[in-house]
């Protein structure tokens, strides 16, 4: 197996008022995880920044054109209540579409078998016409839509584990039958869309839990309703909206998954990605706000994309003990 890593400085750049918990120290996390040994192997890519095309396929022209007017020279401009851009964000923006957009271009060259971009801002919750979230750009969404677009690709899935549903995958997929959508999340939470009723045109696939469920339930909601759904929509590209906020620790969230619940879902989707489109997997970093937890939960998460399993998380519990 071979595995890309994209990050890019900007990245660092992004900043959220004191006390945010969509903070620089997040990607600093992951950064540090992915330097231990374990990850030698990944091929180490740095993202440019996503051209308008890219955008314009997920988004409306007044959407990019609002936020380069916004952007702000210094201090916060505030965009809803918790999303709000520093003179950094809008780079760090476009730099977390266009590591989604390389990533589609490197699987796609057949180069690496799949690639994460460790990124953020995070994206899912961007609509078409607006940022909201801690969301500006819809990653995921776009990279679908690269995919599509530049490389002639028919069908295209993205699967979001995030403990938040992706109202702007949702929303931007939502008309077209090639485009699938697949959620797990908690509800009633933020933003509030993602009832099982919401099914588009038969392409949207919700599985809504409850507070505090934990790995029984995730599994179970993955098993019965989002997997066998993909596994009939037959995708020639998977994308991964991978948050990790679902995990047990996670301060904006109450669900109760841990690490080996995302080493299971990455595997169960590399699977699937076996059986219909050659491994191919782009994912893409969204929430995780339990800095320890998501540097863990990336590291099972790429090493099983690295390796096929999950070996690191047992390697890393007999040394850790029982220390929390
Ligand atoms: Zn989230």
């Amino acid at each position: 197996m071979a595995t890309a890593l994209f990050s890019h400085p900007s990245s660092l750049d992004h900043e959220m008022p004191n006390g945010h918990p969509e903070r620089v120290d997040r990607i600093r996390a992951v950064h540090h995880i992915v330097a231990s040994p374990h990850f030698d192997n990944l091929l180490r890519h740095e993202a440019g920044p996503a051209g308008d095309e890219a955008i314009l396929r997920a988004h409306t022209p007044e959407h990019l054109r609002r936020l380069r007017a916004v952007a702000p020279e210094e201090g916060f401009e505030f965009l809803d209540a918790d999303t709000s851009m520093s003179p950094g964000t809008l780079t760090a923006a476009l730099h977390g579409a266009g590591a989604a957009v390389a990533a589609v271009d490197l699987v796609l060259s057949g180069a690496v078998d799949n690639a994460f971009c460790a990124m953020r801002p995070p994206g899912h919750h961007a609509e078409s016409r607006r940022a909201m979230g801690f969301c500006f750009f819809n990653s995921a969404a776009i990279a679908a839509h690269h995919a599509r677009a530049h490389h002639g690709l028919e069908r295209v899935a993205v699967i979001d584990f995030d403990v938040h549903h992706g109202n702007g995958t949702q929303e931007i997929f939502w008309s077209d039958p090639n485009l699938f959508y697949g959620s797990t999340h908690q509800m009633p939470l933020y933003p509030g869309t993602g009832s099982v009723h919401e099914t588009g045109v038969g392409n949207i696939f919700n599985a809504p839990l409850r507070a505090g469920d934990g790995g029984a339930q995730f599994r179970e909601a993955m098993t019965t309703r989002i997997l066998p759904a993909l596994d009939a929509f037959g995708p020639d590209l998977l994308v991964m909206s991978a948050g990790f906020d679902a995990h047990r620790r996670d301060p904006l969230g109450s669900l109760a998954l841990d690490e080996e619940d995302f080493a299971w879902i990455t595997l169960r989707l590399m699977e699937i990605a076996d059986r219909h489109c050659g491994g191919r997997i782009v994912s893409v970093l969204e929430g995780g706000y339990d800095l320890r937890a998501l540097a863990a939960s990336v590291g099972v998460h790429v090493q099983t994309l690295m390796r096929g399993d999950a070996g690191m998380v047992e390697e890393e519990r007999a040394h850790s003990g029982d220390e929390d």
